[in-house]
């Protein structure tokens, strides 16, 4: 009660101090109000040649609001403001320069504000202005992704999902209505009719671009995922060697070599920059991976830890282990019982099985081939877990730790460019056996 009364006496102490002396409005407050009002006035009246003109000027003094005054707190708001109004101009008069400032202003808004009030909804219309404006679908539907996943409750979330819905069900549409392969058609007419020449002359007609190559039949694409990066360094053990700098490493050679299977490759990151949690996966469900492997490096308080384990994503219920995954991903409880609801739908489209046949090819190639030419490498074995970054992707999912930055013998190891190689090679195997697992499955 008394320490209730002395806050209640200070809190009215600082307010009549601010009545007081009320702080003198700042310029790009001032700037930002009085363009605010006019855009108001604007936009409840008919789009004349002469509104036009007006709408434009308003435009540009949001934008020069941002430009002059970059630490303003009107900037996210600038920003949103002159692309709405470049999208609404654009939509009247069909003008690219238009729809181009749009574009402009709201990847300024969702690159230097990612977390401000207009992020959601700006990063909404970047991906519409992209979608129906610049016809940019794979650049849309990433975008889409990223505000179904970042803001799966809110209106926006809504909205991007069902977004997400008409892509996929207007690109089914395209697949049905295009003609089947032209294998059979372009086929010469076969003169001598023995049986293995015919099988030969099918194989030879084949379009050259894409050579047959059965092993690289069943993963089209692939979305590997370099850990943390940026201003995020992962683990940080002996000698100062980052788990972003290995497995970056790592991540861009295996990259390489599926790339000689005829598989594509897409990195979350080419290089060191920072790149939130859920855009990892984002980006994984708008290329329509066919695997998702994220890759790290551990640590441990104990100097003695060393080896190799695999995670797979399990949807648990338990309590505990969802307080455990809560600490390890650094986001509170109930963020991720709310993406666990929200992604249900999601998360039950999982391969789980083939999640872990990956988990454990993965994770038998590592300790096999690299223990078979390094010395012997500790099992730590393929566990389930609720790592955030796995959380909401849509293909079969893993992530790798792969030995201890905090081991005085495996840090400096990692941080070899042959060890590495080893390592990328490791992987590279067992996404090949993986694959030949999954085709026997298939074949079945
Ligand atoms: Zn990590």
């Amino acid at each position: 009660m008394q320490t209730r009364r002395v806050i209640f006496v200070i809190a009215l102490l600082l307010s009549f101090g601010r009545d007081a002396a009320p702080a003198p409005v700042s310029h790009d407050r001032q700037l930002y109000l009085a363009a605010k009002n006019e855009y108001d006035r604007l936009a409840n009246s008919k789009l004349t040649p002469q509104t036009r003109t007006r709408l434009e000027s308003v435009a540009e003094r949001f934008e020069r609001l941002a430009q002059e005054f970059p630490k303003s707190r009107y900037c996210d708001a600038a920003h949103y403001y002159a692309g709405t109004i470049h999208q609404e101009l654009y939509e009247s008069s069909r003008e690219q320069r238009s729809l181009d400032r749009a574009i402009r202003n709201y990847r300024l808004l969702v690159g230097k504000y990612p977390n401000g009030a207009y992020a959601a909804e700006g990063r909404y219309r970047l991906a519409m202005a992209l979608d129906a404006g610049k016809g940019n679908r794979s650049e849309a539907r990433q975008q889409y992704a990223i505000v179904a996943a970042k803001y799966a409750r809110s209106d926006w979330g809504r909205r991007a999902r069902a977004r997400l819905a008409a892509l996929d069900a207007a690109a089914e549409q395209e697949r049905k209505q295009r003609p089947p392969p032209a294998v059979v058609q372009t086929a010469k007419p076969v003169q001598e009719p023995e049986l293995p020449k015919a099988v030969f002359l099918v194989e030879k007609t084949s379009p050259p671009a894409q050579p047959v190559k059965p092993a690289a039949q069943a993963l089209r694409k692939i979305v590997l995922d370099p850990g943390h990066g940026g201003k995020d360094p992962g683990a940080v053990g002996v000698d100062g060697i980052a788990e972003k700098d290995v497995v970056l490493g790592v991540a861009q050679k295996l990259g390489e070599k599926l790339k000689s299977l005829g598989i594509e490759v897409v990195l979350t990151r080419k290089d060191d920059r920072f790149i939130p949690l859920e855009e990892r996966t984002a980006i994984a469900n708008a290329e329509a991976a066919d695997l998702f492997i994220s890759l790290h490096v551990n640590a441990s308080p104990n100097p003695d830890a060393r080896g190799v384990e695999t995670y797979y994503l399990d949807n648990t219920n338990d309590e505990a282990a969802l307080r455990m995954a809560a600490r390890e991903n650094g986001i509170a409880r109930d963020k991720i019982s709310d993406l666990q609801f929200i992604l249900s739908d999601m998360v039950q489209n999982l391969k789980l099985e083939d999640s872990i046949t990956l988990a454990h090819r993965l994770q038998g190639s590592v300790v096999t081939q690299v223990g078979g030419r390094y010395g012997e490498v500790r099992d730590l074995g393929v566990k389930k877990a609720q790592f955030y970054v796995l959380v909401g992707a849509r293909m079969p999912s893993v992530l790798v730790e792969m030995f201890f930055v905090s081991n005085r013998i495996e840090a400096r190891a990692l941080a070899t460019d042959e060890y590495q190689q080893a390592l990328a090679e490791a992987l590279f195997d067992g996404i090949k056996k993986y694959q030949d697992t999954a085709q026997v499955v298939k074949n079945l």
